[in-house]
């Protein structure tokens, strides 16, 4: 079975992380009250199944 490209924070719409640090808030899991919401930018998406249209 071929891996699916994976959405990665750094790329994703509701993180809020800097470029130049790496770790950023996702604001699905902050929005749910979750204690780790911080991500690295390179974090493979746990949150939804993303779909990258020219993969
Ligand atoms: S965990 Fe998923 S929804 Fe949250 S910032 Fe990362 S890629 Fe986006």
């Amino acid at each position: 079975m071929v891996k699916k490209p994976q959405l990665m924070c750094k790329d994703c719409e509701y993180w809020y992380g800097a470029d130049d640090n790496d770790y950023g808030p996702c604001s699905i899991k902050h929005a749910r009250g979750d204690k780790k919401f911080i991500t690295h930018g390179f974090h493979e998406c746990d949150e939804f199944e993303y779909k990258i249209s020219n993969a």
